[in-house]
């Protein structure tokens, strides 16, 4: 399989660019998503043209629109890094990533809860780095998460879903988006956009049943902007149950009343919180490759990601 691309500040793969000179190498990263990601590293201080090591900076003033200086001598990169992050912005636009890992509380390069320093005293904890914010900003679409996000087994799964299902949509784009394709696309991803938000599972359903009203372009954007933004919802045990319920309807003739029953109590001890999601997923395929179902053999619900990265087995 390609590698997927992805963004990443650069101290998360071990480069020693710290303003200590140290790196914040995260071995989860590098070792494990790295099996299925080609890093694009970025390091937006070294890269503006700080030297490493640095006198460390913090984000100052209103919580909205923040200064970026050093803290010991106050210097003022403000300017200079908004600048150097526009230009490198149009260069990652190329890169066609389908996901950033940011550093985490950086002030260059967090997505949330950076401390701001006001003069008062307490910092506000509602600041995003200077360039992390401006890349969430300039591309609201792209899936992204910060190292700390990263170790919560659900925000975790939730980010790697959308990067599989953002280079599907990618690739689909690439091989010419053609109302045959969109059709496949669209049905093969529902239970999985179902397991999210049903508020946007309906809402695609109706916008590819009027595709033919749109210009390609502006339906393209219009399906991007509410795939992406309804997978953004975690799938809960609610939802997962209520997928899992709805396909489990597929096999009410097929199944004897002994297997019925067993498959509707893994259900339920999956929503009780007994087993983790993997295992009714795992006796539900069972029965769609024993059954042949075409419609469910094509759901990238079952299949949303490697086996391998092991997610649903904490969900
Ligand atoms: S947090 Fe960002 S700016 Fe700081 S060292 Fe890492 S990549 Fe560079």
């Amino acid at each position: 399989m390609e590698k997927i691309k992805i963004g990443i500040s650069s101290c998360l793969l071990g480069e020693k660019v710290r303003y200590d000179a140290g790196h914040q190498l995260d071995r989860y990263i590098t070792d494990t998503l790295g099996q299925y990601f080609e890093w694009v590293p970025v390091c937006p201080e070294v890269e503006y043209g700080l030297p490493v090591p640095r006198e460390p900076m913090r984000l100052v003033g209103d919580p909205n629109s923040p200064r970026l200086r050093t803290i010991r001598t106050g210097v003022d990169h403000t300017e200079g890094m908004l600048k150097w992050t526009e230009k490198k912005l149009k260069k990652l636009k190329k890169e066609e990533l389908c996901g950033f890992i940011f550093k985490s509380r950086s002030p260059s390069s967090g997505i949330g809860g950076v401390k701001v320093y006001t003069p008062s005293g307490m910092p506000s904890q509602r600041g995003v780095g200077l360039f992390g914010g401006s890349f969430t900003k300039k591309f609201p679409i792209i899936p992204v998460i910060d190292d700390g996000m990263l170790h919560d087994p659900g925000l975790r799964e939730n980010f790697i879903e959308r990067v599989f299902v953002y280079k599907r949509w990618q690739e689909f784009i690439k091989r010419g988006g053609l109302v045959g394709d969109l059709v496949a696309f669209h049905t093969e991803h529902k239970l999985l956009v179902l397991s999210h938000s049903p508020k946007h599972f309906s809402a695609l359903g109706q916008l590819v049943a009027r595709a033919k009203q749109y210009e390609p372009d502006a339906f393209n954007a219009e399906y991007t902007r509410l795939l992406m933004e309804g997978l953004r919802f975690i799938a809960t045990v609610k939802k997962n149950t209520n997928v899992l319920l709805h396909i489990a309807g597929y096999f009410k003739k097929q199944l004897s009343s002994d297997d019925k029953k067993e498959l509707l109590e893994v259900i339920e001890n999956y929503h009780k919180g007994y087993i983790p999601l993997i295992v009714p997923v795992v006796l539900v395929k069972h029965y769609v490759r024993k059954f042949n179902e075409p419609y469910l053999k094509k759901q990238y619900y079952l299949n949303p990601h490697p086996l391998e990265l092991m997610l649903r087995n904490h969900a």
